[in-house]
């Protein structure tokens, strides 16, 4: 379900069509399309699948309105979680499939196939957890609590008392559906409808389990350990499978995703798997060349800056950076070197400085020449373009 059709395009009916209008598009498409009268064709039975969502989505006021202002994101989560349409039959659309096709077909359609509601997959589940620069840099073992459903341990998930057990539905007799007949002016109608009194599944609990009532499952905070592989940068996720919602009905759990927040760092910050840190350093190491001590993620290292440096340059560290995610090599540090000029100078750091000044004569002098000469120029150049 990677790109999906608008649903209007679907049915063919404009975004402004009337309730009666989409019903009478949505027949159309689905008689040419069902199942039943395309047999072993995989195209028509998409095609069918997607007429039937949109249908499902356009036919109801609240999911139409839903998805007119917020589009598919609209009314996923609605029952469209993604695997509405699983592998497991059309049991979605029992319903609609129900009122259409029931007066339509009088009830003939697809009849004897099972439609007792099978197993459903579990829900996914998104946990988020912040982690430090440095566990991120090379992975930590973390706790995460997830409230999530658990097996019921008083009925152990049955949904009954203990020492009873659900029965097959009186109404349906376990098929999960009833068919109604409907004296009409053309004859007799039948219809076949979801079973209202076991909901779909063929099964009725008499007595319910007290402490889940009825439901197998009850919602507790489980607490999961997450290997968080080194290198993991911020808003990435790990799929833990089958650590979601419990599944229905014997369906598999759902997965667990959990999203990863870094903290940011007091002095490093990251770029793909290089950090970068930006290092003060004084005029008079500048300019006489030093050995520095430099922070980097496996602590102090000694590096030795040349006589000159200019402010603003930059030097890397080898394979000083992160790890990249399940390999052995590492990205590199970059070091930015800032050169501070002293804000407050006593009488004789003034002096010292002039004395310097002086010393330098000509050759300072020349060098602001030529930027003076640059800023002219381009004063100029401004003058005669206008
Ligand atoms: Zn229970
Ligand atoms: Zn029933």
């Amino acid at each position: 379900m990677a790109t999906k059709r608008d649903y209007y395009d679907v049915l063919g009916v404009n975004k402004t069509a009337e309730a009666q209008e989409i019903k009478k598009a949505y027949r159309k498409l689905a008689m040419k399309y069902h199942p039943d009268k395309n047999p072993g064709d995989k195209e028509a039975e998409e095609k069918f699948k997607e007429i039937n969502e949109a249908y499902e989505v356009l036919s109801d006021e609240t999911k139409r309105r839903n998805y007119d202002q917020f589009g598919h994101e609209g009314v996923n989560g609605q029952g469209f979680g993604g695997q509405g349409f699983g592998g497991q039959g059309f049991g979605g659309f029992d319903d609609i499939f129900g009122d259409i096709f029931g007066d339509m077909f009088g009830g003939g359609f697809g009849g004897g196939r099972q439609r007792r509601r099978g197993p459903e997959r579990g829900a996914d589940i998104r946990q988020s957890v912040t982690i430090s620069f440095e566990e991120a840099a090379f992975g930590k073992k973390v706790q995460v609590k997830v409230n999530r459903s658990e097996e019921c341990d008083e009925c152990h998930g049955s949904g009954a008392k203990p020492g009873t057990s659900k029965k097959t539905c009186p109404t349906c007799n376990g098929s999960g559906q009833v068919q109604s007949v409907q004296r009409t002016p053309f004859g007799n109608i039948a219809s076949t409808r979801t079973c209202a009194t076991c909901n779909g599944e063929g099964e009725v609990i008499d007595s319910p389990c007290s402490k889940c009532h009825g439901k197998g499952s009850i919602r507790k905070t489980k607490t999961i350990e997450v290997d968080i592989p080194a290198g993991i940068d911020e808003g990435q996720m790990i799929k833990l499978s089958g650590q979601g919602e419990l599944g229905t009905r014997g369906g598999p759990r759902g997965d667990l995703y959990i999203v990863v927040n870094v903290k940011n760092h007091s002095l490093f910050t990251r770029e793909g798997y290089d950090v970068y840190l930006e290092m003060p350093i004084t005029f008079a190491q500048a300019a006489l060349g030093d050995k520095i001590k430099v922070p980097t993620l496996d602590g102090q290292v000694e590096y030795t800056i040349p006589e000159g440096t200019q402010t603003g340059t930059v030097f890397r560290l080898k394979s000083k950076g992160i790890p990249k995610l399940r390999s052995n090599v590492r990205g590199d540090q970059y070091v930015k070197v800032t050169v501070e000029i002293p804000k407050k100078l006593n009488e004789k750091q003034k002096d010292l400085i002039r004395e310097f000044a002086k010393e330098c004569g000509e050759e300072v002098h020349e060098r602001q020449k030529t930027l003076s000469d640059k800023v002219d120029s381009f004063f100029k150049n401004l003058k005669k373009n206008k």
